[in-house]
């Protein structure tokens, strides 16, 4: 019995590797010459540094069962990632935390006072029900803080109104009201110590899979020989885009070259509308058992909306508006003979933790279904 899945990145890679291990042959397709999707890494040919290519990624889970699994093919060097946000002309810890608080107010607020100083600037904005990115803000810091560190960002980000951005896109970023810059607090934090290419090519290594890079996907192209497809591309690409196109922020790269050091953290956002860009990377900081003192890659990151063969990246969910998802996953769920998996077949924003938990949960669900003669689900996340 045979699989086609396409996509090689993290999530079509693991369901392969999981149903090769049972014994099942597998055909991955992937259209570029990389597997890895938006996580793929590989080294600068100037300098050698590991340069995260669509944006940088870090590894951050509680579940020992993913981390295992990760562990299984590379070794993972500690990493913490640190962010620090620019606002006019000064760089700040972020995420928010009493540092912040305390450099933006010019104030010496301890952590038994700082809860009560943040309540009196949230108080006129009080909702215990936000309806959109900026009522949970506000409702959360305040007038000052909003505007200084997340109105003019979300909507560079996504182009749009914080009013028309969903309330959950705030609760993302956590708060602390300690001295704490860290932007993760997952029990297991690291980065695989040759990339994540490396890392998705050592799944993919197995005499059970197949693996054919350079090559489209087309659903009018026979695919008899299999019982099962799994689709990690884009959800309303499979059905070409019949009822128009999802709607995702697409990001756009500028990378340099440059001499030493340039910033003192992996990723620096930048918070005022006039700059044009939303963040700098700066990629050896995301391998700090590496040593490159004296040249640096950096990367401007920009933020637009996807069109035409644009990479998608951040699905944009507004408030109230579904309805277009939903024809697609009713649409969806009439194929009989394929899943949808991933974050873009099933138009989520997903960590990677994540995409690798639910990608274990898809190929062993599919395995009992085999074993006891049920269908195949359309879609294994809630
Ligand atoms: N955000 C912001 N200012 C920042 C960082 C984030 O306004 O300095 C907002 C922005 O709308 C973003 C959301 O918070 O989309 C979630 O941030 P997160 O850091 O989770 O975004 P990601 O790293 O996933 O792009």
């Amino acid at each position: 019995m045979k699989f086609l899945i396409i996509g090689a990145g993290l999530t079509g890679s693991v369901i392969a590797r999981v149903l090769a291990e049972s014994g099942f042959q597998c055909r991955v397709i992937e259209k570029e010459k990389h597997v890895a999707g938006n996580c793929h890494t590989d080294r600068d040919p100037q300098t050698g540094i590991l340069k995260h290519h669509f944006g940088p990624h870090t590894l951050h889970s509680d579940n020992s069962r993913v981390w295992q699994f990760i562990e299984s093919f590379t070794s993972i060097e500690p990493y913490r990632h640190r962010k620090r946000a620019w606002v006019k002309g000064r760089a700040y810890p972020f995420p928010i935390n009493l540092e912040t608080v305390n450099a933006f107010f010019d104030e010496q607020l301890t952590e038994d006072n700082i809860a009560t100083f943040l309540e009196a600037k949230a108080a006129p904005f009080y909702t215990d029900s936000p309806a959109n990115f900026e009522d949970a803000a506000l409702a959360s810091l305040g007038q000052e803080l909003y505007e200084g560190f997340f109105k003019g960002y979300t909507n560079k980000q996504w182009g749009r109104d914080p009013k028309d951005i969903p309330a959950s896109v705030f609760r993302r970023l956590p708060i602390h009201f300690k001295k704490d810059s860290n932007v993760f607090h997952h029990k297991r934090q690291g980065q695989p110590r040759e990339g994540y290419t490396k890392l998705v090519e050592k799944i993919l290594a197995h005499e059970n899979i197949q693996l054919e890079n350079g090559r489209r996907f087309s659903r009018t192209a026979p695919t008899d020989e299999f019982r099962h497809l799994f689709y990690s591309g884009p959800l309303d690409e499979f059905f070409d885009y019949s009822y128009g196109r999802l709607p995702y922020r697409t990001l756009r790269f500028e990378h340099e070259v440059r001499r030493g050091t340039f910033q003192d953290c992996g990723t620096v956002n930048y918070c005022d509308e006039e700059i044009p860009y939303t963040r700098i990377f700066e990629h050896k900081h995301f391998s700090p058992w590496e040593s490159f003192p004296e040249e640096t890659v950096i990367t401007y990151e920009y933020s637009h909306e996807c069109s035409g063969n644009d990479r998608p990246y951040y699905p944009i969910h507004l408030s109230g508006q579904n309805s277009l998802y939903e024809k697609y996953v009713a649409r969806a769920k009439e194929e009989t003979r394929t899943s949808f998996v991933g974050r873009l077949g099933t138009f989520r924003y997903i960590d990677m933790d994540r995409a690798i938990e639910e990608a274990l949960l898809a190929a062993e669900t599919t395995v009992s279904c085999l074993t006891n003669g049920t269908a195949i689900p359309t879609f294994f996340h809630n």
